[in-house]
């Protein structure tokens, strides 16, 4: 019988933020899949769990994906580890996931920490709808046809940055979206220096001359554009009204407020034209 791949969250910056069925996970795998070794053997001391480790990042996915598949087929269990935070999120295992479930290997995700939802949730910006972009594109071209994509979003959007970034990259999104735009810069979110600033675009590129640590990047959408209140559509049906008996006053009134105008200026219109 085929075994199963188990995407393990880790904390983004508290260890206390290990679920216990994170880690129970992690104990009963036959063998984990890290990004680095280094780091999931720091959390796995903490944790007094040994266990078997293979390496998979993004460099080596090409062999060691289909290397985990095969113990995978084979009937073994494999906890698929990141740095931090959700596997699969702006990190390795994307393609890993992809290449299981293309091979009827069952995937699960353990729920956990993830640098997305908590900056999202802390950001004080509508969260009922939101876009994650990841990091933005490093290449000029590619990176100014997002940029320009995401000056009409309407929803909430979530970036990540690299510090040495930031700067260029908040200058870039106020030079797209207007000074004036509402950001949320969530800083080592978790960790000793975790900071929510809230503020403009103008201000953000001002605040941080030399950042330092990791950030997300939470932006308000564009502002919808106000539609235009459809007169002649008013009218027409104020037509109607007078037609189903209405006295002129009141078809005015119920058309005005149907198409959100003013009840005088319908009126008005209604007996220069009827
Ligand atoms: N898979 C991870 C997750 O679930 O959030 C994201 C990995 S991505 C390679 C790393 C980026 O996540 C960082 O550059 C930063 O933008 C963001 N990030 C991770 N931990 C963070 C923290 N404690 N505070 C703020 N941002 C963080």
């Amino acid at each position: 019988m085929a075994g199963k791949l188990i995407l393990v969250p880790t904390p983004i910056g508290n260890l206390g933020d290990i679920s216990p069925r994170a880690a129970e996970t992690l104990a009963a795998a036959d063998f984990i899949a890290a990004e680095d070794t280094r780091v999931t053997g720091k959390l796995l001391n903490h944790l007094g769990i040994r266990k078997s480790m293979v390496i998979y990042h993004r460099h080596n996915a090409d062999t060691a994906g289909p290397a985990v598949l095969r113990r995978l087929e084979a009937g073994e269990t494999c906890a698929l580890v990141t740095d931090a935070g959700t596997p699969a999120i702006s990190d390795p295992g994307e393609d890993l996931v992809a290449l299981c479930a293309a091979a009827g290997i069952p995937v699960e995700s353990i729920p956990g920490p993830c640098a997305l939802t908590v900056a999202l949730s802390v950001s004080g910006l509508p969260t009922a709808r939101f876009v994650f972009e990841g990091f933005l594109p490093t290449n000029k071209k590619n990176r100014r046809s997002r940029l320009a994509a995401l000056a009409a979003e309407e929803r909430t959007i979530v970036l990540y940055e690299a510090p040495h970034k930031l700067q260029d990259t908040l200058e870039d999104l106020k030079e797209t979206m207007g000074a004036d735009r509402r950001i949320a810069v969530c800083r080592e979110l978790s960790k000793l220096h975790e900071e929510v600033w809230r503020g403009t675009l103008d201000g953000a590129s001002r605040q941080w001359p030399e950042p330092r640590g990791e950030y997300v990047l939470v932006l308000d959408g564009k502002a919808p554009e106000e539609a235009e209140p459809d007169e002649d559509g008013a009218m027409e049906r104020l037509r109607q009204l007078r037609e189903e008996g209405h006295s002129l006053k009141e078809a005015s009134a119920m058309a005005a407020e149907q198409f959100g105008l003013r009840k005088r200026d319908l009126y008005q219109r209604a007996l220069e034209e009827l």
